[in-house]
């Protein structure tokens, strides 16, 4: 069977984003060029995202849109489910439907050429679990022409809060060395990259393998690399946040002042059966050091309403909490029960309709903070990292400061994606800034390098 195309299609998370460039480049290597649509592909992946409910069932109602696909033109022939679907189900879901070929887990990436010459070898195959060590040919990822470039600092996740599918899906916490994410950001800044953001679930639990570097160590050995323009990091757990490294994170020359910093519930009590390992009190006082060591951050956070056994008093406690630290993003969800998670088998649901309006109110809450912190910006000249054009062929463009608002404004003349660019914001939603070209904006592009 000759393989000489392929289409990937990513759902969920920057993690999923950025295994979907190892895959692709793993095929590139094969020699296999991308294409723009399943149906046109030799091989098709979807790289799934397990967060949220229904998953299977939206991998199952793909995987048949795909069937179809093939019985009409003959491809995809090759489909292959990666991700977090493909951990969580691994040979079930192979059972489960005959249009799939091969199923590969996210800590089996690298395995890739493998599962596909069983395909060709007329086997259908399921690669999935964790070992010790996951290497990936960081030269091999297909990273695109983005300026802004994702690099894993920290696979898996030893947390086990309770709601959380995570820790099965991706593993056990495994930090690379730091000598090796050193070398990828070396590469990566040496294409002209100007945004470097670090990942992993719990990235600040950073702790090098080899020497045993925190992940304060880190982030000062990635910000000496020439080039990029800034350096983010997600997700952080409150808990990893030590005083010695928050005074550590405002030393950086290149740090970002976005921070996403999960607080989930403003109860102790829901916090607890969570199993998050810290208490409202904490997590405030993490935020208050937090904005006196480093007075212009942006702090983002994660919140669950109708967690089991959330009353009417934890919720006001977590809607006094949005209140008081003022997020300037705030990513909201409605807990749901996850397979093999704790929390799913917990009494006390609350029922959809209640969590529901907590979560709206929750949204209202935080849509007018947003609105009052985006238009307190008016007035203020803002250096941008250019995305590109706000919709398909509009005259507006998109970019992002570096506390991550998305600012959009006119473009001009010789405007470029991955430029950085000064404009002036003029206007204000709950969702983006307005902004117009500042003065000589529109010569004033700097090269890369903070
Ligand atoms: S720390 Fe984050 S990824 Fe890890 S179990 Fe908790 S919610 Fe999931």
């Amino acid at each position: 069977m000759e393989l000489r195309t392929y289409f990937v299609e990513t759902w969920g998370c920057q993690m999923n984003v950025l295994d979907s460039q190892c895959l692709e480049g793993i095929l590139q290597a094969r020699g296999l060029r991308p294409v723009d649509a399943a149906g046109d592909a030799d091989v098709a992946l979807l790289n799934t995202c397990s967060v949220r409910e229904k998953a299977v069932h939206k991998v199952l109602s793909r995987l048949g849109e795909l069937r179809q696909a093939r019985l009409d033109t003959g491809n995809p022939r090759v489909i292959g489910l990666c991700g977090c679907v493909a951990e969580q189900e691994g040979a079930r879901l192979l059972a489960r439907s005959a249009a799939l070929s091969f199923v590969l887990g996210p800590g089996r990436i690298n395995q890739l050429g493998t599962a596909l010459d069983a395909v060709r070898g007329g086997e259908r195959v399921s690669v999935t679990g964790f070992e010790q060590r996951r290497d990936i040919d960081t030269h091999l990822v297909a990273r695109g022409s983005s300026a802004r470039q994702f690099v894993t600092a920290v696979h898996g996740c030893n947390q086990h809060c309770t709601f959380c599918v995570v820790p099965y899906t991706r593993g056990h916490e495994l930090s690379r060395p730091l000598a090796e994410i050193v070398a990828e950001v070396e590469l990566i800044a040496g294409a002209g990259v100007k945004e470097i953001t670090l990942l992993g679930q719990t990235v600040n639990a950073y702790r090098c393998p080899e020497t045993g570097a925190n992940f304060a160590d880190l982030l000062a050995a990635v910000d000496a690399v020439d080039g990029p323009w800034r350096i983010q990091f997600v997700t952080s757990h409150p808990k990893y946040f030590t005083d010695k490294m928050i005074a550590s994170l405002a030393s950086l020359r290149k740090l970002g002042r976005y921070l996403h910093v999960p607080f989930q519930a403003g109860s102790d009590r829901v916090l607890a059966r969570m199993h998050r390992g810290y208490s409202c009190s904490e997590y405030l006082a993490m935020a208050d050091a937090l904005r006196a060591a480093i007075p212009d951050l942006t702090l983002s956070t994660d919140v669950i309403v109708g967690f089991p056994g959330e009353c009417d008093d934890d919720f006001e406690q977590t809607l006094a909490l949005i209140e008081r630290v003022r997020f300037g993003q705030l990513f909201g969800f409605i807990f749901s029960p996850r397979p093999r998670t704790p929390a799913a088998r917990y009494d006390g649901r609350v029922p959809q309709g209640v969590a529901g309006d907590r979560l709206e109110r929750v949204f209202a809450l935080q849509g007018a903070i947003q609105l009052e912190l985006n238009q307190a910006l008016i007035g203020r000249s803002v250096e941008v990292l250019v995305d590109g054009p706000a919709r398909r062929g509009a005259s507006i463009w998109q970019g992002r400061g570096d506390d991550n608002r998305v600012v959009n404004f006119p473009a001009w003349p010789g405007i470029a994606a991955g430029m950085l660019a000064r404009v002036t914001i003029s206007g204000a939603t709950a969702h983006a800034l307005l902004g117009v070209p500042a003065a000589g904006a529109k010569r004033a592009t700097r090269p890369a390098g903070a």
